[in-house]
């Protein structure tokens, strides 16, 4: 599972600047619980409102563990589950990224793309590459109000 740094390096430019345009809000924030290979997920909703459509956004972090309740805090380099309800997810990103663990075969058959990220590179669509940082923060105040666990 890549970082959301390399997820975000990755994104191709016009993707980049495409996506100072979009709104996507984070809408909720929630710890989920543990895997045991990585510790706590958590889980941050966004709203992607483009043109008039709106999108389901979410971005998963996995810190590791660094005791039974405690965790490394969710940076830029936490490995980080990613998804997205657009068309452009559908076509580029889920499959390379599914490849990489970053994601999973929701919304395409699964079969890798011809057209479209041939080179299947993990990288993200606008509105994940919009709301990545502010989930990122998010993430971060969900675990201080948690009694169970904490970041460090
Ligand atoms: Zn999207």
């Amino acid at each position: 599972m890549l970082t959301l740094k390399r997820l975000m390096d990755n994104t191709p430019r016009p993707v980049q600047d495409r996506a100072k345009l979009t709104n996507a809000q984070v809408i909720h924030s929630e710890i989920v619980g543990r895997s045991s290979k990585y510790g706590v997920h958590v889980v941050v909703r966004c709203d992607s409102n483009t043109e008039e459509t709106h999108y389901d956004t979410v971005v998963e972090f996995f810190p590791p563990p660094i005791t039974q309740k405690e965790y490394e805090k969710p940076t830029l380099n936490t490995p980080t589950f990613v998804k997205c309800s657009c068309p452009f997810f559908l076509f580029h990103c889920e499959y390379a990224l599914t490849r990489s663990g970053n994601s999973e075969i929701d919304y395409s058959n699964g079969k890798r793309p011809v057209i479209k990220n041939p080179n299947q590179t993990p990288y993200l669509c606008k509105h994940l590459f919009k709301a990545a940082p502010a989930a990122l923060r998010m993430s971060q105040s969900v675990a201080l109000k948690n009694d169970k666990v904490s970041f460090r």
